[in-house]
């Protein structure tokens, strides 16, 4: 990871169909696009190679987790539950909607820790979002009880997971929506881009007309398409969907790459006792983008950090120090640092972050380092870094 490490042929081919017609976007013109589709083709394949019945493709990520909460009715005062470790994107997609992120701990799988859930939940709460942070995922069965146990909505944030599976089922296909992103850092990059999956008709139906002014897409003539409820623009343009298209054919690919390169690193790693990994749930497989494991401590986990630096062993997160992915440093958010008035319900929704701790998050976020598994590294670059890695954290671990 990222996709755009092995941008080629492949990707150039697709946009320069878009090109060769000057058909941008994705709908209408039928005429003109000379049969190409790139926005409903890559919708195609994300539905057969993520084994699920509906993708709606959108701008971005962030805008995927907004169309699918909108389109599961989650808005105005509503809570969501989401975890402590993840992207920004969380909280800004649920607070668009008007509704209140409620922020939950994690545990060793680095993602949400299914008894926190279960603690937070109140009248108000009405959807359950795990993230599948750095390739790996939450504990789907258990979000999946709890979700029926109290007729919750259960909505995968996948961005950072996509081509990992658990139990046979790729991330994103289990609730009762996925999203993931194709941003220019992820595994599968449109430049920009996002996909809302679901197997639900109605949450499709939805998606399709939230992310397009509400239109409902019915006939060949924009003008003259119905408006059944309010929308907004979350449309992706046939330039970003082309290369999504041609990126999204080689998740394979990446994936093969990605797990023989963290393979050797991992095995390397496994030579030192006081590491141990993040805990993958049963029958879970990972995307592998991520090595992600534990130090003893803070301390050491600090060190450890600046010596892999230092050694030149570059792409390697310690979360807690970092301001974008932990809410140890979302201070913007404490402290609702808002261009305009937000609603008193988020406000008051919000109030909890002023004083709540998250001992447990920190216990473990605070000792995890998560390196990036690169697409372009030769074996020879892997095992020289397999050796860096493994001299500097041994190096720190006995000063
Ligand atoms: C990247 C990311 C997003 C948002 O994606 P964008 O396409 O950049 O808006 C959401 N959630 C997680 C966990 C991410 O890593």
């Amino acid at each position: 990871m990222p996709g755009f490490e092995l941008f080629g042929d492949k990707e150039r081919k697709e946009l320069n169909d878009v090109l060769d017609n000057g058909i941008l976007m994705r709908y209408g013109f039928d005429g003109m696009r000379k049969g190409h589709w790139k926005a409903k083709d890559l919708e195609k394949t994300l539905e057969s190679k993520l084994q699920v019945k509906h993708a709606q493709v959108v701008s971005s990520g962030t805008a995927a987790v907004s169309v699918a909460m909108a389109a599961a009715g989650i808005g105005s005062g509503d809570e969501v539950i989401m975890p402590t470790f993840t992207f920004v994107a969380s909280f800004e997609a649920i607070m668009m909607l008007g509704a209140v992120p409620v922020l939950v701990d994690i545990d060793n799988t680095l993602t949400l820790d299914p008894k926190a859930v279960e603690a937070a939940i109140t009248p108000k709460t009405k959807a359950i979002m795990p993230v599948h942070m750095c390739g790996s995922m939450a504990n789907m069965d258990a979000l999946q009880a709890i979700c029926k146990k109290h007729n919750l909505i259960l909505i995968e944030d996948s961005s950072q997971a996509t081509g990992a599976t658990y139990k046979g089922k790729p991330l994103g296909s289990i609730g009762d929506l996925g999203c993931l992103s194709l941003d220019f850092v992820k595994i599968i990059t449109a430049g920009e881009g996002g996909a809302v999956l679901t197997n639900n008709e109605k949450f499709y139906t939805n998606s399709d007309h939230f992310s397009d002014h509400g239109h409902d897409h019915k006939g060949n003539d924009r003008g003259a398409e119905t408006h059944p409820f309010l929308g907004y623009n979350f449309r992706i343009s046939e330039l970003h969907a082309a290369v999504g298209l041609a990126q999204l054919r080689r998740l394979d690919e990446f994936v093969a790459i990605q797990k023989k390169n963290y393979s050797i690193l991992r095995e390397a790693l496994s030579t030192i006792p006081e590491i141990t990994f993040r805990t993958v749930p049963e029958g879970g497989e990972e995307s592998y983008s991520f090595l992600s494991f534990f130090l003893p401590d803070l301390d050491i986990a600090r060190k450890a950090s600046k010596v892999l630096k230092d050694s030149g062993v570059d792409a390697c997160f310690h979360y807690y120090d970092n301001n974008w992915h932990y809410i140890r440093k979302w201070n913007h958010l404490k402290d609702i640092k808002s261009l305009y008035p937000i609603s008193s319900e988020v406000k008051s929704g919000l109030k909890y972050l002023q004083t709540k701790t998250f001992e447990q998050s920190d216990h473990y976020i605070a000792r995890n380092i998560s390196c990036l598994i690169k697409l372009s590294w030769t074996e020879e670059q892997v095992r020289e870094r397999a050796q860096l890695m493994v001299h500097a954290i041994t190096s720190t671990l006995n000063k």
